[in-house]
């Protein structure tokens, strides 16, 4: 668990066949909260729900991809919410079946249809918190963040040391390479950022260190 502003509380649940983080976002005043991505292991999630006592009020993916969103199906109905997805990945929702047997031989029942879309600038309130959603394609083209006040949930588009793959369908290096320069780039360099894989870093280390986005990194010497 990390303390990251006065209010917002992060829980990280690392789940399914390709440790997957799942966030658990909660207001320690209202007790209100959402999760972010949910990759399998619904009880797993569940009992740090549980352990918080909080109230979840939607499920939001970062992406459309299976290792995201194995768990939704279960929490929806365990939790009573609803979940949100930007539209551009709804195709790429609709082919989590046929992706997780072509990458890992495993049969999986289809997603559940999103309640919702979200888009670039709609911002989520959970309780007296805001997060701000950012498009940043490349990864998939519906792949976004959230940002929160010192935090940035980041999905596959950026990791500690690394960068989202784009050979997948609808992968596109150069808009991946574009929205981390510009949009992610362009946050504060102290926030802290949680990634759909792997532990958390900082705005400021990718920045300097990351090998492909950093200061002469592999795509930063053109
Ligand atoms: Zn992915
Ligand atoms: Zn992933």
């Amino acid at each position: 668990m990390q303390l990251v502003g006065i209010m917002l509380i992060v829980e990280r649940v690392t789940v399914g066949p390709l440790d997957t983080n799942s966030y658990i976002i909660l207001d320690s005043e209202s007790r209100e909260g959402i999760l972010i991505d949910a990759g399998g292991e619904s009880s797993k999630i569940l009992s740090v729900v549980r352990k918080h006592g909080v109230k979840i009020t939607g499920i939001y993916l970062t992406h459309g991809h299976f290792d995201h969103v194995l768990a939704v199906r279960d929490l929806i109905e365990e939790l009573n919410c609803k979940f949100y997805v930007h539209k551009q990945d709804l195709e790429i929702l609709s082919q989590t079946p046929l992706e997780a047997k072509r990458l890992l031989g495993i049969t999986i029942p289809p997603p559940p249809q999103p309640h919702g879309w979200i888009k670039e600038g709609d911002v989520i309130r959970v309780g007296n918190l805001k997060l701000r959603v950012i498009h940043t394609p490349g990864h998939t083209p519906g792949s976004v963040c959230y940002v929160a006040e010192g935090c940035v949930f980041t999905g596959d588009t950026l990791f500690a040391g690394s960068i989202g793959r784009t050979d997948l369908s609808g992968g596109d290096p150069e808009k991946l390479i574009s929205s981390i320069l510009n949009k992610l780039f362009s946050l504060p360099d102290d926030y802290v950022v949680y990634p759909g894989h792997g532990p958390s870093t900082m705005i400021r280390v990718e920045k300097a260190m990351n090998p492909f986005v950093g200061e002469g990194g592999l795509f930063r010497r053109f």
